[in-house]
């Protein structure tokens, strides 16, 4: 079975039962699970079942329907979030001294092109720490009054740029050596991680957004149909109260005048609960948060034009062997960065023309 056509919300599940030491082995349609005692405890189940998300498989024998919505699901989603996965974890720090001057100077002009400009290694090296975020969520997409989908999503975020990692950098990350107790953070740490949960949190939200206008697709032509078999059917009452106006004296002509004035009403009211029965929501609820503490060496560098100097830090992160990624100084923008005559900044903020 293909474990991406699983239901997600029966996904989920799994996989709370796979972290809490049960065991899971796909058959089919459906999947065979052994549950420890204290989670069969838990949710009220024998410690030995068959699952499946598709009711045509559950009416088999002993076979048990678990698809989202069930309460199984909701518990397990209820314990993961009042668990609260939270915690600071930091990576080893490197024994010897930062790397030399003419190698970081050599390796900050690879990543760190500037128009106009020319970067150059100003100062020592200090030892720091750069928090990363990891941030994972359960997202609740209700695509209409019946249909409703539960699934995770993460995300992580580097704190100093409050930019979202790519998936080769989290992988060197979790790969690479763990300190054995990471020292407490201090209060720029801390201040670095809550500025950048907002970001995280907007990420996540941003990806659920788009998550539920593909879901929300699926059900347009329901709703479609629903909307188009209204509008035909007041258009018929409509149709027949103004052909009978017509031809009725002046009285009844008033009283059926009334009748299609209230019908049009009616319409808008009804075409409006059809329209909210297919509105999609979203809901993200946090459950995971960790940060994790890089260790490497601040760098002062110094973006070069002409007689200027435009003092700048960045930061070598040892595990990654790279610096940090940073934004523009000026306005905060990824595009390269730009020296003028007056100020640095990017490609972006600084047009050709003025940076030239
Ligand atoms: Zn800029």
């Amino acid at each position: 079975m293909n474990p991406g056509n699983v239901d997600p919300g029966l996904r989920f599940w799994l996989r709370y039962v796979d972290d809490r030491g049960g065991l899971t082995e796909p058959a089919g349609d459906s999947t065979l699970v052994m549950l420890p005692e204290s989670v069969a405890a838990q949710f009220d189940l024998p410690d030995e079942l068959v699952v499946t998300a598709e009711p045509d498989i559950a009416r088999d024998d002993g076979v048990v329907l678990l698809a989202t919505g069930h309460p199984v699901l909701v518990q397990a989603a209820d314990a993961t979030l009042s668990d609260g996965d939270v915690g600071v974890m930091g990576l080893a720090t490197p024994s010897g001294p930062a790397p030399g001057s003419a190698f970081l100077e050599e390796r900050v002009r690879d990543q760190f092109p500037v128009e106009h400009g020319k970067i150059e290694v100003s100062g020592l090296p200090t030892r720091i720490v750069r928090p990363v975020l990891r941030l994972g969520a359960l997202a609740t997409y209700t695509v209409s009054a019946e249909e409703t989908y539960q699934e995770r999503l993460e995300c992580w975020v580097d704190a100093g740029s409050g930019l979202r990692l790519a998936p080769d950098v989290v992988a060197r990350l979790q790969a690479a050596p763990r300190a054995d107790a990471p020292a407490a953070p201090g209060a720029p740490v801390l201040d670095a991680v809550a500025g950048a949960l907002d970001t995280a949190h907007g990420i996540l939200d941003d990806a659920a957004q788009r998550r539920r206008t593909a879901l929300s697709g699926q059900a347009s032509d329901a709703h479609r149909r629903e909307r188009a078999h209204a509008r035909d059917y007041y258009a018929d009452v409509l149709r027949s109260l103004e052909r009978r106006r017509a031809g009725a004296e002046v009285d009844r002509a008033e009283l059926l005048a009334a009748r299609a004035q209230s019908t049009k009403e009616e319409r808008t009211r009804r075409l409006l609960e059809i329209d909210e029965k297919y509105q999609a929501r979203h809901e993200i609820r946090p459950y995971r948060l960790h940060a994790m503490l890089v260790p490497g060496w601040r760098v002062p560098v110094d973006v070069q034009r002409g007689p200027r100097r435009y003092p700048l830090t960045v930061d070598w992160l040892a595990p990654l062997g790279a610096f940090a990624q940073e934004r523009c100084p000026h306005c905060g923008s990824t595009a390269t960065l730009s020296a003028s005559k007056t100020r640095l900044g990017c490609t972006v903020c600084l047009p050709a023309a003025v940076s030239a």
